[in-house]
C-alpha cells in the first residue's frame, strides 16, 4: 500500500536526523495524496531521500509525529504491540519488588508513541490519547494493552489542551461497560492514595513526584514541614509516614484538600500532626513571613507556570518570588524541596532563579540533592523536552 508522501522544505529534516520525532508546520514543503487527520505518511527531506513514517496532525503547529525512522516500517497492530511490550518491560525492571500499584505504563513520545499516556492504578487503566495519530491507532494501543492486562478496567480522559491544539473533541469516560468504584485506592511505596480519575489532574494523580515524595519521606524527622501546592497531599502523608512532627498542606483546591485529609486518614496518621489551609501560597507565605513562621522543611510544587516560551520571564518572576519567600521562612539547616515543571524552564534557567532567589532573601544555601521525575517517566535523551520535572533539595 502506498502511503502518502510528505517532502519537508530544505534542510528541515537536521532534527528528524537526531532523531528527535516532530515537524513544525513551517518545515513541511509538499504534501502528495491527502492524508487523513492522523494517517500514516511517509516523510521526505527535500532531496527525496526517505526519513521514516509519521502521524499526519493537519489542525496542530506539530505537523507530523515520527512513528519511525525506518521509511519501511509498517504502522499496525504489530507496531503498537511491540512498542507496548517494550514499555511495560522497562517498567517491570524498574519496579521489581517495589510496593506501588499505581505507575506511569507509557510515556508518549520518551516511549516511541507520540500522544500517548497509560497510567495504571491498581486495576484500572487510565488512556489519553493526546495526538490525532494516537487517537487514530487508539484500537491497535488498547488491544495490546488488553493482552498483557486481560482484567484491567479503562477509562479515557482524552481532555487536556493538546487535543484540542490537535482538533480533536474533548473525551472522558470508562471504555466498556465495567466500572470501578471511585475514588481509585492505590498503593505508593506501602502507602495508601485515593486517586479520583474523573475530576482530578492528569490522569488523577502526580506519578512522575513518586521518588522524590519518598526521599521527603526520608528526610523529614522530627520536622515541621509545609507543603506548598500539596494537590491531595501526596508529599504530606510521606513526610507524616517519615516522622515528621507537624505538617500543613497548602492548596487553592477545597477538593484536592478533602482528598489529602481522606488521604492522612486512610494511613492512620490523623493524629493532631496534620494540619491545612485552604490559601493562595503566594499570600499564605507573605502571611507567614509576616507572622515570622519558621519551618524545618518547605516543599513547593507549583503547576506549570510557563505553558509557553513567551510567558518564560513572567514564569521565572513568580518561581522566585515564592523560592525567596520560602527561604526566609526556614530554620537555619532546613530543607527547601523546589521544583518546576513547565519544559520551557532549563534547569540552567531555574538554578539561576534560586541563586537569584536566595541573594534577595539573604541566605546561603546549598543544592543537595538534584530532583527529576520518576523513571516511569523516562527521558528520551534525543528529545530534550520529555524531561520536564527539575527539582532540588536545598540546605540553608
Ligand atoms: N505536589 C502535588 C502536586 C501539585 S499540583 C503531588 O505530589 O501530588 C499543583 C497544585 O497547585 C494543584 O493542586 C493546584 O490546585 C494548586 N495551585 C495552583 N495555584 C495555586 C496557588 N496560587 N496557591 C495554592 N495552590 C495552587
Amino acid at each position: 500500500m502506498s502511503l502518502p508522501v510528505v517532502t519537508l522544505k530544505q534542510g528541515r529534516d537536521a532534527s528528524l536526523q537526531r532523531r528527535h520525532p516532530w515537524v513544525f508546520s513551517g518545515a513541511v514543503g509538499r504534501v502528495d495524496g491527502d492524508p487523513a487527520s492522523g494517517a500514516t505518511v511517509r516523510v521526505h527531506a527535500a532531496d527525496d531521500s526517505p526519513v521514516g513514517v509519521a502521524a499526519w496532525s493537519p489542525s496542530s503547529q506539530i505537523r507530523l509525529r515520527m512513528w519511525d525512522f525506518d521509511a519501511d516500517a509498517v504502522i499496525d497492530g504489530d507496531f503498537f504491540a511491540t512498542r507496548v511490550t517494550a514499555a511495560l518491560a522497562q517498567r517491570e525492571q524498574i519496579f521489581a519488588g517495589s510496593d506501588t500499584d499505581a505507575l506511569r505504563l507509557i510515556s508518549s513520545e520518551a516511549d516511541g508513541l507520540p500522544g500517548c499516556v497509560v497510567d495504571r492504578y491498581g486495576e484500572v487503566l487510565v488512556c489519553q490519547f493526546l495526538s490525532a495519530g494516537a487517537d487514530a491507532q487508539r484500537t491497535h494501543v488498547l488491544a495490546s494493552l488488553r493482552a498483557h492486562f486481560p482484567d484491567a478496567l479503562f477509562y479515557e480522559r482524552s481532555d487536556g489542551d493538546a487535543r484540542q491544539k490537535e482538533g480533536l473533541p474533548l473525551h472522558s469516560g470508562w471504555m466498556g461497560e465495567s466500572k470501578a468504584t471511585l475514588p481509585l485506592q492505590v498503593r505508593e511505596e506501602g502507602l495508601q492514595f485515593a486517586v479520583d480519575i474523573e475530576g482530578g489532574h492528569k490522569t488523577g494523580f502526580y506519578l512522575d513526584q513518586r521518588d522524590n515524595r519518598a526521599l521527603l519521606g526520608q528526610m523529614s524527622g522530627g520536622a515541621s514541614v509545609l507543603n506548598c501546592f500539596s494537590y491531595t497531599g501526596g508529599f504530606a502523608v510521606h513526610a507524616l509516614a517519615g516522622g515528621a512532627v507537624e505538617v500543613t498542606d497548602v492548596d487553592v483546591s477545597a477538593d484536592a484538600l478533602l482528598l489529602a485529609a481522606a488521604n492522612v486518614a486512610a494511613n492512620g496518621f490523623d493524629d493532631g500532626r496534620y494540619a491545612q489551609e485552604e490559601a493562595d501560597v503566594f499570600s499564605y507565605l507573605r502571611q507567614c513571613r509576616d507572622a515570622r513562621r519558621q519551618f524545618d522543611v518547605i516543599v513547593l510544587d507549583p503547576p506549570k507556570f510557563a505553558a509557553s516560551a513567551s510567558q518564560l520571564d513572567r514564569a521565572a518572576r513568580g518561581y522566585k518570588d515564592i523560592n525567596l519567600l520560602a527561604l526566609k521562612l526556614l530554620r537555619p539547616g532546613g530543607l527547601l524541596f523546589t521544583f518546576s515543571c513547565s519544559g520551557h524552564m532549563t534547569p540552567q534557567l531555574f538554578r539561576k532563579v534560586l541563586a537569584d532567589a536566595a541573594a534577595d532573601a539573604g541566605r546561603d544555601a546549598t543544592l543537595l540533592v538534584p530532583l527529576m521525575q520518576a523513571p516511569d517517566h523516562p527521558v528520551a535523551l534525543h528529545i530534550p523536552e520529555s524531561w520536564y520535572l527539575k527539582g532540588w533539595v536545598l540546605s540553608v
